[in-house]
Protein backbone atom coordinates (compact mmCIF):
# COMPACT_ATOMS: atom_id res chain seq x y z
CA UNK A 1 0.00 0.00 0.00
CA UNK A 2 2.57 2.43 1.16
CA UNK A 3 4.69 1.55 -1.94
CA UNK A 4 2.03 2.05 -4.36
CA UNK A 5 1.00 5.36 -2.94
CA UNK A 6 5.08 6.66 -3.18
CA UNK A 7 4.93 5.06 -7.24
CA UNK A 8 2.01 7.42 -8.21
CA UNK A 9 3.20 10.59 -6.45
CA UNK A 10 6.79 9.59 -7.82
CA UNK A 11 5.28 10.35 -11.30
CA UNK A 12 4.39 13.68 -10.60
CA UNK A 13 7.85 15.07 -12.14
CA UNK A 14 8.80 17.42 -14.68
CA UNK A 15 11.79 18.94 -16.62
CA UNK A 16 12.23 21.96 -15.96
CA UNK A 17 12.43 24.24 -18.70
CA UNK A 18 15.49 26.14 -16.88
CA UNK A 19 17.23 22.72 -17.15
CA UNK A 20 17.71 21.86 -20.69
CA UNK A 21 20.73 20.03 -21.77
CA UNK A 22 22.68 23.48 -21.96
CA UNK A 23 25.91 22.42 -23.75
CA UNK A 24 24.70 20.14 -26.01
CA UNK A 25 24.50 22.66 -29.04
CA UNK A 26 27.37 22.89 -30.93
CA UNK A 27 27.33 26.79 -31.69
CA UNK A 28 28.05 27.15 -28.63
CA UNK A 29 25.39 29.18 -26.68
CA UNK A 30 26.50 31.63 -23.78
CA UNK A 31 25.65 31.41 -19.99
CA UNK A 32 26.19 34.19 -17.75
CA UNK A 33 28.43 31.84 -15.31
CA UNK A 34 30.46 30.55 -18.72
CA UNK A 35 30.30 29.23 -21.96
CA UNK A 36 28.72 26.21 -22.54
CA UNK A 37 30.72 23.77 -24.41
CA UNK A 38 29.55 21.02 -26.94
CA UNK A 39 29.82 17.62 -24.75
CA UNK A 40 30.54 15.03 -26.99
CA UNK A 41 31.92 17.04 -30.17
CA UNK A 42 35.22 15.29 -29.08
CA UNK A 43 34.01 11.42 -29.38
CA UNK A 44 33.24 11.59 -25.87
CA UNK A 45 31.13 8.24 -26.95
CA UNK A 46 34.52 6.10 -26.94
CA UNK A 47 36.37 8.04 -24.51
CA UNK A 48 36.58 6.79 -20.93
CA UNK A 49 34.09 8.41 -19.09
CA UNK A 50 34.63 11.52 -17.36
CA UNK A 51 35.24 11.26 -13.65
CA UNK A 52 33.20 13.36 -10.58
CA UNK A 53 36.30 14.80 -8.87
CA UNK A 54 34.51 16.74 -5.80
CA UNK A 55 31.18 18.31 -5.00
CA UNK A 56 30.72 22.05 -3.38
CA UNK A 57 27.51 22.90 -1.42
CA UNK A 58 26.83 26.96 -0.69
CA UNK A 59 23.86 28.81 0.29
CA UNK A 60 23.02 32.30 0.26
CA UNK A 61 19.61 32.76 1.34
CA UNK A 62 16.67 31.40 -0.59
CA UNK A 63 19.16 29.86 -2.88
CA UNK A 64 21.25 26.74 -2.65
CA UNK A 65 24.02 26.10 -5.15
CA UNK A 66 25.29 22.27 -5.73
CA UNK A 67 28.58 22.46 -7.94
CA UNK A 68 30.84 19.25 -8.98
CA UNK A 69 33.74 19.14 -10.30
CA UNK A 70 34.38 16.88 -13.60
CA UNK A 71 37.05 16.06 -15.61
CA UNK A 72 35.15 17.23 -19.11
CA UNK A 73 31.67 18.87 -19.22
CA UNK A 74 28.90 16.16 -20.12
CA UNK A 75 25.39 16.07 -21.75
CA UNK A 76 22.92 16.38 -18.51
CA UNK A 77 19.39 16.63 -17.41
CA UNK A 78 17.73 18.16 -14.16
CA UNK A 79 14.14 17.03 -13.52
CA UNK A 80 12.52 18.22 -9.77
CA UNK A 81 10.31 14.96 -7.89
CA UNK A 82 7.48 15.31 -5.38
CA UNK A 83 7.15 13.19 -2.11
CA UNK A 84 9.50 13.15 -1.11
CA UNK A 85 11.02 16.49 -2.59
CA UNK A 86 14.14 15.75 -4.90
CA UNK A 87 16.13 16.81 -7.85
CA UNK A 88 17.15 14.12 -10.49
CA UNK A 89 20.57 15.05 -12.59
CA UNK A 90 20.54 12.27 -15.34
CA UNK A 91 24.45 12.63 -17.01
CA UNK A 92 26.27 10.56 -19.45
CA UNK A 93 28.02 8.08 -17.64
CA UNK A 94 30.55 9.50 -15.25
CA UNK A 95 32.97 7.93 -12.56
CA UNK A 96 32.14 9.49 -9.04
CA UNK A 97 35.79 10.02 -6.92
CA UNK A 98 33.92 11.93 -4.29
CA UNK A 99 32.96 10.31 -1.16
CA UNK A 100 28.89 10.28 -0.17
CA UNK A 101 27.82 13.47 1.73
CA UNK A 102 28.33 12.76 5.33
CA UNK A 103 24.59 13.59 6.37
CA UNK A 104 24.38 17.07 7.49
CA UNK A 105 21.85 19.02 5.50
CA UNK A 106 22.34 22.78 4.29
CA UNK A 107 20.11 24.52 2.61
CA UNK A 108 18.05 23.14 0.41
CA UNK A 109 19.87 20.37 0.35
CA UNK A 110 19.09 17.39 2.56
CA UNK A 111 21.59 14.99 1.00
CA UNK A 112 22.41 13.30 -2.53
CA UNK A 113 23.65 9.98 -3.88
CA UNK A 114 24.91 9.05 -7.12
CA UNK A 115 26.02 5.69 -9.34
CA UNK A 116 25.39 4.14 -12.49
CA UNK A 117 21.64 4.58 -13.31
CA UNK A 118 21.78 2.36 -16.84
CA UNK A 119 24.24 1.72 -19.53
CA UNK A 120 26.08 4.53 -20.51
CA UNK A 121 24.26 7.12 -17.83
CA UNK A 122 24.73 8.40 -14.45
CA UNK A 123 22.11 9.75 -12.13
CA UNK A 124 22.18 11.93 -9.14
CA UNK A 125 19.24 12.05 -6.53
CA UNK A 126 19.34 14.88 -4.74
CA UNK A 127 16.88 15.25 -1.18
CA UNK A 128 15.59 18.31 -0.36
CA UNK A 129 14.79 19.88 2.96
CA UNK A 130 11.93 21.52 0.93
CA UNK A 131 10.45 22.68 -2.26
CA UNK A 132 12.35 23.90 -4.39
CA UNK A 133 12.64 25.06 -8.44
CA UNK A 134 15.67 24.55 -10.31
CA UNK A 135 16.89 27.95 -11.31
CA UNK A 136 20.10 26.96 -13.09
CA UNK A 137 21.61 23.38 -14.18
CA UNK A 138 24.15 23.01 -16.45
CA UNK A 139 27.78 22.00 -17.15
CA UNK A 140 30.58 24.57 -18.03
CA UNK A 141 34.14 24.49 -19.35
CA UNK A 142 37.10 24.92 -16.74
CA UNK A 143 37.68 28.59 -17.09
CA UNK A 144 40.52 30.59 -14.91
CA UNK A 145 42.36 27.68 -13.85
CA UNK A 146 38.97 25.89 -12.68
CA UNK A 147 38.06 22.36 -13.91
CA UNK A 148 35.04 22.01 -15.83
CA UNK A 149 31.73 21.75 -13.70
CA UNK A 150 28.21 20.93 -13.41
CA UNK A 151 26.16 23.39 -11.33
CA UNK A 152 22.76 23.27 -9.63
CA UNK A 153 20.84 26.47 -8.69
CA UNK A 154 17.99 25.64 -6.43
CA UNK A 155 15.49 28.57 -4.79
CA UNK A 156 13.17 27.89 -1.75
CA UNK A 157 9.44 28.04 -3.11
CA UNK A 158 6.49 26.66 -1.61
CA UNK A 159 4.24 23.58 -1.84
CA UNK A 160 2.38 25.24 -4.72
CA UNK A 161 4.79 26.96 -6.91
CA UNK A 162 6.40 23.55 -7.04
CA UNK A 163 3.32 21.98 -7.86
CA UNK A 164 2.66 24.17 -10.48
CA UNK A 165 6.21 23.97 -12.20
CA UNK A 166 5.39 19.91 -12.07
CA UNK A 167 2.33 20.00 -14.04
CA UNK A 168 4.04 19.40 -17.80
CA UNK A 169 6.07 16.42 -16.49
CA UNK A 170 3.02 15.01 -14.81
CA UNK A 171 1.17 15.67 -18.28
CA UNK A 172 3.71 13.89 -20.41
CA UNK A 173 4.02 10.93 -17.76
CA UNK A 174 0.59 9.86 -18.33
CA UNK A 175 0.38 9.52 -21.60
CA UNK A 176 3.71 7.48 -21.42
CA UNK A 177 2.30 5.11 -18.86
CA UNK A 178 -0.20 3.38 -21.95
CA UNK A 179 2.68 1.60 -22.55
CA UNK A 180 2.94 -0.56 -19.47
CA UNK A 181 3.82 -4.37 -18.79
CA UNK A 182 0.59 -6.41 -19.47
CA UNK A 183 0.71 -10.16 -18.38
CA UNK A 184 1.00 -12.41 -21.46
CA UNK A 185 -1.31 -15.15 -22.05
CA UNK A 186 1.29 -17.87 -20.67
CA UNK A 187 -0.91 -19.71 -17.61
CA UNK A 188 1.50 -22.38 -16.33
CA UNK A 189 3.97 -22.06 -13.89
CA UNK A 190 7.40 -22.60 -15.59
CA UNK A 191 8.58 -25.56 -14.02
CA UNK A 192 7.46 -28.16 -16.62
CA UNK A 193 9.00 -26.80 -19.78
CA UNK A 194 9.69 -28.16 -23.17
CA UNK A 195 13.74 -29.19 -24.01
CA UNK A 196 16.73 -27.18 -22.88
CA UNK A 197 18.20 -26.70 -19.92
CA UNK A 198 16.52 -24.84 -17.44
CA UNK A 199 16.41 -21.40 -17.06
CA UNK A 200 17.19 -19.63 -14.17
CA UNK A 201 17.73 -16.42 -13.10
CA UNK A 202 19.46 -14.51 -10.29
CA UNK A 203 18.91 -11.28 -8.73
CA UNK A 204 21.08 -9.23 -6.88
CA UNK A 205 19.17 -6.34 -5.19
CA UNK A 206 20.04 -2.57 -5.46
CA UNK A 207 22.68 -1.56 -7.12
CA UNK A 208 24.07 1.81 -9.19
CA UNK A 209 22.29 4.65 -7.43
CA UNK A 210 20.86 2.38 -4.66
CA UNK A 211 23.36 0.90 -2.48
CA UNK A 212 20.41 -1.02 -0.57
CA UNK A 213 21.58 -1.42 3.02
CA UNK A 214 25.01 0.15 4.55
CA UNK A 215 26.91 -2.07 7.20
CA UNK A 216 27.68 0.44 10.05
CA UNK A 217 31.10 -1.01 11.01
CA UNK A 218 32.39 -1.46 7.81
CA UNK A 219 30.63 0.84 5.10
CA UNK A 220 30.31 -2.52 2.96
CA UNK A 221 27.51 -1.88 0.31
CA UNK A 222 24.60 -4.50 0.15
CA UNK A 223 24.35 -4.01 -3.98
CA UNK A 224 28.10 -5.08 -3.75
CA UNK A 225 27.82 -7.82 -0.97
CA UNK A 226 24.90 -9.78 -3.07
CA UNK A 227 26.19 -9.14 -6.46
CA UNK A 228 29.68 -10.66 -5.65
CA UNK A 229 27.65 -13.72 -4.50
CA UNK A 230 24.98 -13.72 -7.29
CA UNK A 231 28.45 -14.25 -9.49
CA UNK A 232 29.43 -16.98 -7.66
CA UNK A 233 26.15 -19.04 -7.65
CA UNK A 234 26.17 -18.15 -11.18
CA UNK A 235 29.24 -19.81 -12.06
CA UNK A 236 27.82 -23.03 -10.04
CA UNK A 237 24.69 -23.36 -11.62
CA UNK A 238 25.90 -22.80 -15.00
CA UNK A 239 28.80 -25.56 -14.51
CA UNK A 240 28.41 -28.34 -16.69
CA UNK A 241 25.03 -26.91 -18.74
CA UNK A 242 22.89 -28.32 -16.24
CA UNK A 243 21.30 -24.99 -16.42
CA UNK A 244 20.85 -21.08 -18.58
CA UNK A 245 21.31 -18.77 -15.80
CA UNK A 246 20.48 -15.30 -16.55
CA UNK A 247 21.68 -12.44 -14.02
CA UNK A 248 19.52 -9.11 -13.87
CA UNK A 249 22.39 -7.78 -13.31
CA UNK A 250 25.92 -8.07 -13.38
CA UNK A 251 27.69 -4.79 -12.55
CA UNK A 252 27.17 -1.97 -10.50
CA UNK A 253 24.13 -0.66 -12.09
CA UNK A 254 20.68 -0.01 -10.86
CA UNK A 255 17.88 -2.10 -12.43
CA UNK A 256 14.00 -1.05 -11.69
CA UNK A 257 11.93 -3.67 -10.01
CA UNK A 258 9.31 -4.39 -12.34
CA UNK A 259 12.63 -4.59 -15.11
CA UNK A 260 13.98 -7.78 -12.83
CA UNK A 261 10.40 -9.35 -13.34
CA UNK A 262 10.45 -8.50 -17.19
CA UNK A 263 13.99 -9.87 -17.64
CA UNK A 264 12.72 -13.31 -15.82
CA UNK A 265 9.83 -13.88 -18.16
CA UNK A 266 11.63 -12.55 -21.57
CA UNK A 267 14.12 -15.24 -20.19
CA UNK A 268 11.07 -17.69 -20.12
CA UNK A 269 12.75 -18.17 -16.53
CA UNK A 270 11.59 -21.26 -14.30
CA UNK A 271 12.93 -20.54 -11.14
CA UNK A 272 13.88 -17.00 -10.04
CA UNK A 273 15.90 -15.96 -6.94
CA UNK A 274 16.37 -13.12 -6.13
CA UNK A 275 19.99 -12.16 -3.63
CA UNK A 276 19.55 -9.61 -0.70
CA UNK A 277 21.35 -8.32 2.38
CA UNK A 278 19.06 -7.05 5.36
CA UNK A 279 19.93 -4.46 8.13
CA UNK A 280 17.70 -4.32 11.59
CA UNK A 281 14.50 -3.45 11.05
CA UNK A 282 12.68 -4.96 14.17
CA UNK A 283 13.19 -5.24 18.11
CA UNK A 284 15.84 -7.58 17.63
CA UNK A 285 19.06 -6.04 17.64
CA UNK A 286 20.88 -9.17 17.75
CA UNK A 287 19.23 -10.43 14.45
CA UNK A 288 21.71 -12.45 12.13
CA UNK A 289 21.44 -15.17 9.75
CA UNK A 290 19.92 -16.35 6.32
CA UNK A 291 16.03 -15.30 5.75
CA UNK A 292 14.17 -16.97 2.58
CA UNK A 293 11.14 -15.26 1.46
CA UNK A 294 8.45 -15.70 -1.26
CA UNK A 295 5.13 -13.54 -2.33
CA UNK A 296 2.36 -13.04 -0.06
CA UNK A 297 -0.09 -10.63 0.09
CA UNK A 298 -0.31 -10.49 3.86
CA UNK A 299 3.49 -10.76 5.57
CA UNK A 300 3.74 -13.13 8.08
CA UNK A 301 4.91 -10.73 10.53
CA UNK A 302 5.88 -6.40 10.98
CA UNK A 303 9.07 -7.12 10.42
CA UNK A 304 8.55 -8.80 6.87
CA UNK A 305 6.52 -6.58 6.12
CA UNK A 306 8.43 -3.85 6.78
CA UNK A 307 11.74 -5.17 5.39
CA UNK A 308 9.17 -5.92 1.92
CA UNK A 309 8.61 -2.17 2.15
CA UNK A 310 12.38 -1.05 2.13
CA UNK A 311 13.04 -3.46 -0.68
CA UNK A 312 10.34 -2.19 -2.70
CA UNK A 313 11.25 1.75 -2.14
CA UNK A 314 14.43 0.74 -4.32
CA UNK A 315 12.37 2.59 -7.08
CA UNK A 316 12.20 5.82 -5.42
CA UNK A 317 15.52 5.57 -3.94
CA UNK A 318 16.93 5.67 -7.65
CA UNK A 319 14.71 8.74 -8.66
CA UNK A 320 12.32 7.11 -10.96
CA UNK A 321 9.68 9.10 -12.17
CA UNK A 322 7.43 6.44 -13.58
CA UNK A 323 5.88 3.40 -12.35
CA UNK A 324 6.14 0.40 -13.79
CA UNK A 325 4.15 -1.36 -11.24
CA UNK A 326 1.71 -3.80 -13.57
CA UNK A 327 -1.48 -3.35 -12.80
CA UNK A 328 -3.82 -6.59 -11.08
CA UNK A 329 -4.92 -8.84 -13.41
CA UNK A 330 -8.60 -10.32 -11.93
CA UNK A 331 -8.37 -13.52 -14.34
CA UNK A 332 -9.20 -16.70 -13.13
CA UNK A 333 -7.26 -18.59 -14.60
CA UNK A 334 -3.71 -16.18 -13.62
CA UNK A 335 -4.91 -16.93 -10.73
CA UNK A 336 -5.03 -20.20 -10.63
CA UNK A 337 -1.19 -20.63 -11.97
CA UNK A 338 -0.58 -17.75 -9.24
CA UNK A 339 -1.57 -20.35 -6.56
CA UNK A 340 -0.02 -23.15 -8.09
CA UNK A 341 3.37 -20.92 -8.62
CA UNK A 342 3.37 -19.93 -4.99
CA UNK A 343 3.20 -23.54 -4.36
CA UNK A 344 6.46 -24.22 -5.97
CA UNK A 345 8.04 -21.57 -4.61
CA UNK A 346 6.89 -22.15 -1.12
CA UNK A 347 8.22 -25.59 -1.86
CA UNK A 348 11.32 -24.01 -3.20
CA UNK A 349 12.08 -22.17 0.06
CA UNK A 350 11.63 -25.01 2.14
CA UNK A 351 14.31 -27.22 0.03
CA UNK A 352 16.49 -23.91 -0.19
CA UNK A 353 16.77 -23.30 3.69
CA UNK A 354 17.09 -27.00 4.45
CA UNK A 355 20.25 -27.04 2.24
CA UNK A 356 21.52 -23.55 3.58
CA UNK A 357 21.26 -24.29 7.19
CA UNK A 358 23.68 -27.33 6.50
CA UNK A 359 26.59 -25.05 5.70
CA UNK A 360 25.26 -21.57 7.67
CA UNK A 361 23.79 -19.62 10.45
CA UNK A 362 19.67 -19.09 10.16
CA UNK A 363 17.43 -16.76 10.92
CA UNK A 364 15.81 -17.73 14.05
CA UNK A 365 12.58 -17.48 11.70
CA UNK A 366 14.01 -18.39 8.18
CA UNK A 367 10.99 -18.97 6.27
CA UNK A 368 9.06 -16.06 6.11
CA UNK A 369 6.58 -13.88 3.53
CA UNK A 370 5.55 -10.70 2.37
CA UNK A 371 4.57 -8.52 -0.28
CA UNK A 372 7.69 -8.13 -2.15
CA UNK A 373 7.53 -6.76 -5.76
CA UNK A 374 9.83 -8.69 -7.39
CA UNK A 375 8.59 -11.93 -6.58
CA UNK A 376 5.29 -10.91 -8.18
CA UNK A 377 5.70 -13.03 -11.39
CA UNK A 378 2.30 -15.14 -11.75
CA UNK A 379 3.97 -17.98 -13.46
CA UNK A 380 7.62 -18.07 -12.42
CA UNK A 381 8.39 -19.58 -8.91
CA UNK A 382 10.33 -16.70 -6.77
CA UNK A 383 12.27 -16.60 -3.64
CA UNK A 384 14.28 -13.84 -2.27
CA UNK A 385 16.97 -14.80 -0.12
CA UNK A 386 18.24 -12.20 2.41
CA UNK A 387 21.99 -13.72 3.23
CA UNK A 388 22.68 -11.87 6.30
CA UNK A 389 22.57 -8.95 8.42
CA UNK A 390 25.07 -6.19 7.51
CA UNK A 391 24.00 -4.23 10.66
CA UNK A 392 25.75 -7.64 12.04
CA UNK A 393 29.44 -7.61 12.47
CA UNK A 394 30.00 -11.24 12.17
CA UNK A 395 27.58 -11.30 9.64
CA UNK A 396 29.26 -8.55 7.50
CA UNK A 397 32.19 -11.11 8.03
CA UNK A 398 30.82 -13.86 6.57
CA UNK A 399 29.28 -12.16 3.45
CA UNK A 400 32.78 -10.41 3.10
CA UNK A 401 34.22 -14.23 3.32
CA UNK A 402 35.28 -15.99 -0.44
CA UNK A 403 34.92 -19.29 1.64
CA UNK A 404 31.02 -18.65 2.98
CA UNK A 405 30.63 -17.52 -0.68
CA UNK A 406 31.47 -20.97 -2.31
CA UNK A 407 30.23 -22.84 0.71
CA UNK A 408 26.75 -21.17 0.64
CA UNK A 409 26.61 -20.83 -2.97
CA UNK A 410 27.27 -24.70 -3.24
CA UNK A 411 24.32 -25.26 -0.75
CA UNK A 412 21.94 -22.59 -2.86
CA UNK A 413 23.20 -24.70 -6.11
CA UNK A 414 22.30 -28.24 -4.41
CA UNK A 415 18.87 -26.49 -3.34
CA UNK A 416 18.13 -25.64 -6.83
CA UNK A 417 19.31 -29.58 -7.83
CA UNK A 418 16.87 -30.81 -6.03
CA UNK A 419 13.84 -28.58 -7.17
CA UNK A 420 14.51 -29.47 -10.69
CA UNK A 421 15.22 -33.25 -10.22
CA UNK A 422 11.36 -33.18 -8.16
CA UNK A 423 9.73 -31.27 -10.88
CA UNK A 424 11.37 -32.56 -14.09
CA UNK A 425 12.62 -35.77 -13.01
CA UNK A 426 11.85 -39.29 -14.44
CA UNK A 427 8.56 -40.44 -12.57
CA UNK A 428 9.73 -42.99 -9.74
CA UNK A 429 8.53 -45.98 -10.04
CA UNK A 430 7.03 -47.43 -7.01
CA UNK A 431 9.66 -50.34 -6.37
CA UNK A 432 12.46 -47.71 -6.60
CA UNK A 433 10.80 -45.85 -3.72
CA UNK A 434 12.37 -48.31 -1.24
ZN1 LIG B 1 17.87 -5.39 -0.32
Amino acid sequence: MVVRRLMMVVLAAMTLAAAPAVHAQTTGAVSSAGRAVPASADGARTALPAVVAAAHLSVDGPRTRLTFDLTRPVEMRAFALADPYRVIIDLDEVHFHIAPPSGDRRGLVKTFRFGLFAPGKSRIVIELTGPATIERALTIEGQDGRPPRLHLDLVRTDADGFRRALTDRAVSNIARRGDRETLGPRLSPRVEEEGGPPVIVIDPGHGGIDPGAIAPSTGDEEKMLVLDFAKVLRDKLATGGRYRVVMTRDRDIFVPLGERVRIARDARAQLFISIHADSIGGANENARGVTVYTLSDRASDADSERLAERENKADAIAGLDLSEEPSEVADILIDLTRRETRIYSANFARTLAGEMRQVTRMHRLPLRSAGFQVLRAHDIPSVLVELGFVTSRRDVEMLTSAIWRDRTADSVAKAVDQFFAARNGPPVAPAARR
